[in-house]
């Protein structure tokens, strides 16, 4: 019922913004920055700041995508957080957090949860984040700024090892472990294809469920692009093997903790030094692993960060007066300062941070439950497979609390990313 109630009134709330949504998208798609004479499409620009080994242009980039963000986008964003704030008002919910609270998320919970992990994992962090940024950009912690993140986890020291060529044999043998034949998968679509205009990031359409999934990658290697894939094929297989009874609601609203925590599943075998060695012949594995757990770290203290700022944000009379806010929350998380303008861009409708934040603590907690049962291998059983296939065929009936407790009798708990980011940095 509340699934219905809260899928209609986004629906709602979707119509209102409608217009700003488009152009929004459309802004983002035609916009283009001129860096050092050279002329760099708005979508590119991040992957621009990745690819760039110059610590000072990767600042002018910065620059650009800031000042077009100003300029250009955030009058619109702002137009559509006013548009939601009446809208709410109609819903009858005194703001956007209560109305979700009335929707059962149990927003103030997990902030609380947030706000330990971020006191329980700060030391870490800042070790673990200086020792990789020195690693890869060659500078501490202290001195990091934002556009030496992204560069830092783009590494394409670990490319030779993540070749293109690999990546679906390897989805393929995974997946065959596990009891899934994917090229016999009459349901499920591979878009591989290398098209010019094809967009640059992976994803999963779910056009019917279970009857037809497509994946949609646009391969090009390294680890980035083969986190993606394994990622969007826990998404596709979740929805391939959902049982087809179940009801429309079962199969596609409900909690999407459930769905990101199967995609976090399988796209954190690609940081395990059990699987990298068995599929790759990987060199230095214990290394990959401690940066991609530094960089799931990152993840998640920014999104812890993003919930505490995401609440307030929802709550505040005019929140288009809260970029303070922003930097201060996530710059305490961070250690290093987001930038300003992109309060508002840097929101996930409807707590979509949520369904992040609680899919890492279920795939840590599914993960240990999973090696503690099988072993460290457990990927390549056909019994922690089997397990798993019958937990895809429930699709979204249970919330992601409910699979683990009758999985491993838990709840589901934050301090659990804590403990598993622990168990390989510390
Ligand atoms: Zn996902």
């Amino acid at each position: 019922m509340t699934e219905l109630w809260r899928f209609a009134s986004e629906g709602y709330l979707g119509e209102l913004t409608r217009e700003q949504a488009e152009k929004t998208a459309e802004l983002e798609a035609t916009l283009e920055a001129e860096v050092d004479g050279e002329t760099i499409p708005f979508r590119m620009l991040r992957p621009a700041m990745a690819n760039e080994p110059d610590r000072d242009k990767r600042e002018r980039i910065d620059k650009a995508r800031v000042e077009l963000t100003e300029e250009h986008l955030n009058p619109l964003h702002a137009e559509g957080v006013h548009i939601v704030h009446a809208g709410v008002e109609r819903l009858e919910a005194p703001n956007y957090a209560d109305l979700y609270r009335r929707f059962g998320f149990r927003l103030d919970e997990l902030a609380d949860q947030c706000r330990d992990l971020l006191d329980s994992t700060e030391k870490l962090f800042e070790e673990s984040a200086d020792r990789l940024f020195r690693a890869r950009v060659g500078i501490g912690l202290d001195e990091a700024r934002r556009w030496d993140v992204i560069r830092t986890f783009r590494a394409p020291e670990w490319d030779p090892q993540f070749p293109a060529e690999k990546m679906l044999p390897a989805l393929e043998a995974t997946l065959s472990d596990m009891g899934v034949d994917l090229k016999s998968q009459e349901n499920v679509e591979l878009d591989v294809e290398q098209r010019p205009k094809k967009s640059p990031r992976a994803f999963c359409a779910p056009i019917e469920i279970p009857g037809r999934v497509v994946l949609v990658i646009q391969p090009m290697g390294g680890a980035d692009d083969w986190r993606a894939l394994f990622h969007e094929a826990g998404h596709t297989e979740h929805y391939a093997n959902t049982s087809a009874g179940l009801s429309m609601e079962e199969k596609r609203l409900g909690d999407v903790a459930v769905t990101e925590g199967w995609a976090m599943l399988m796209q954190h075998l690609t940081d395990d030094p059990a699987w990298l060695t068995r599929r790759l012949d990987f060199p230095r594995p214990d290394e990959f692993e401690r940066e991609g757990v530094t960089q799931l770290l990152y993840m998640v203290r920014r999104y812890s960060a993003k919930l505490l700022y995401e609440i307030e944000f929802h709550q505040a009379d005019d929140p288009t007066k809260l970029s303070n806010r922003y930097v201060e929350l996530l710059g305490d998380a961070l250690k290093i300062e987001p930038a300003a303008a992109d309060y508002l861009a840097d929101i996930d409708s409807s707590f979509y941070v949520t369904g992040y934040l609680r899919s890492w603590a279920f795939e840590a907690q599914f993960r240990t439950h999973l090696r503690e049962r099988f072993g460290s291998d457990w990927f390549t059983k056909r019994e922690a497979g089997s397990l798993v296939r019958e937990l895809w065929e429930t699709g979204m009936s249970m919330t992601a609390d409910e699979v683990l407790n009758e999985v491993a009798g838990q709840e589901l708990e934050m301090d659990a990313v804590a403990q598993l980011t622990r168990g390989v940095l510390a």
